[in-house]
């Protein structure tokens, strides 16, 4: 049975740009037969159920369920971490989704991380009287990305035999991140942050770029039509980039030696569709794949060259532009590999664009 210190149930949240993100602790000592209403109100029993027993939440949350950890301790308590996700402009229906479960006769704030945990303040007050405490967001990811590791054996991994063009080849190969100082945070949500890390506490965001998941979505479906990121993705797993773009060889015939720049190098992003008969030739997918490339190369040069500045080799890519997208994963491998001559590694976790929520459920145990 259940002494609860802090009043459950315990929750994080990190409100984005795009995604809102939920993490939800259930306790496996939660007794529903407990007949101590006290411990168990009939609106922890509502929110628990609601949330354990769905995989999809009103037209537009998501469990993740092949992300849910069990068997986890969190202060005494045996249970499992669940994570949650719905576009953050879904914010009002989630609004009304707290508002009927009556979360705030159990609990009077929500640890929150995340600029939505600012715009959406007021709101919270007003709609469900809950207060946020906020916490800042890239502190929160940091602490989410170690209690993960700590507590996951597989969390981080990385890509072995990762080939620009053959991307079917490379596999996915578990990396012990247990000692990882210092290392970049590249975390690639809506935008892009770069984190310079030199222990938990001790961290510096050093770079950034506005052309993140964001742009890549938004500049997907003006090309292509197509309404989601599952949609963006899988036109792009069937495109080719190489209609659209120019590379090296399109220009020189052949590898330019002199500064060993293989030829398969794209030299121009989109350069094709500056010529009529090209731009008709380019379908859906090519321009989906393109503009998957091209956004994933910018951020993996930047990433590359602040490694460089800061002198620092691993380099942990997380958000959730990541999501169900293997292409960019391997192609960031690849890059950061070839462009230091194999000094430099790019690494991935499973958890993604959770980080930051699990930092604020972190801040809500103390
Ligand atoms: P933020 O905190 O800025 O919302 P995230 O880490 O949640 O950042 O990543 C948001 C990005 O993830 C989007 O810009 C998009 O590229 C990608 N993404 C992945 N899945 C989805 C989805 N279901 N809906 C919208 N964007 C998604």
């Amino acid at each position: 049975k259940i002494s609860v210190e802090i009043a459950m149930p315990w929750f994080g949240m990190d409100i984005g740009g795009s995604l809102a993100k939920l993490v939800y602790f259930e306790p496996a000592d939660f007794n529903l037969e407990d007949e101590d209403t006290e411990l168990e109100p009939e609106a922890l029993y509502k929110i628990h159920h609601y949330l354990r027993y769905n995989t999809a939440y009103g037209s537009t949350g998501i469990r993740d369920v092949h992300l849910e950890v069990r068997d986890v301790t969190v202060l005494g308590h045996k249970g499992s971490i669940h994570f949650i996700r719905f576009p953050t402009t879904s914010m009002s229906l989630f609004l009304d989704m707290v508002k009927e479960k009556k979360l705030s006769s159990l609990a009077d704030t929500i640890h929150a991380t995340g600029g939505g945990a600012y715009k959406f303040e007021q709101d919270f007050k007003e709609i469900v009287n809950m207060s946020l405490q906020k916490h800042d967001e890239l502190a929160c990811l940091l602490r989410g990305i170690h209690f993960m590791d700590r507590i996951l054996p597989n969390e981080c991994y990385y890509y072995k035999n990762t080939d620009a063009f053959n991307s079917e080849a490379s596999e996915k190969v578990p990396y012990d991140f247990r000692d990882p100082y210092p290392y970049l945070a590249v975390n690639i949500g809506s935008g892009v942050s770069i984190l310079a890390v030199y222990s938990q506490d001790n961290f510096k965001r050093v770079a950034g770029s506005s052309l993140g998941g964001g742009t890549f979505l938004g500049l997907c479906c003006l090309l292509t039509g197509c309404e989601t990121f599952e949609e963006a993705i899988e036109l792009a797993s069937q495109g080719d980039s190489t209609k659209v773009d120019k590379s090296v060889r399109d220009i020189y015939g052949t590898d330019y030696n002199r500064f060993g720049l293989p030829g398969s190098v794209v030299a121009s992003s989109f350069c094709c569709m500056g010529i009529k008969e090209k731009r008709e030739a380019a379908s859906k997918k090519d321009l989906a794949r393109a503009t998957l490339v091209t956004i994933t190369n910018n951020i993996g040069s930047i990433a590359g060259m602040t490694a460089l500045n800061e002198g620092i080799e691993r380099i942990v890519f997380v958000g959730n532009f990541l999501r169900v997208n293997p292409i960019s994963m391997k192609l960031l491998s690849y890059a950061m590999d070839f462009w230091s001559n194999g000094s430099r590694k790019a690494l991935f976790l499973q958890h993604e664009g959770y980080f930051g929520a699990v930092g604020a459920f972190l801040e809500l145990i103390g």
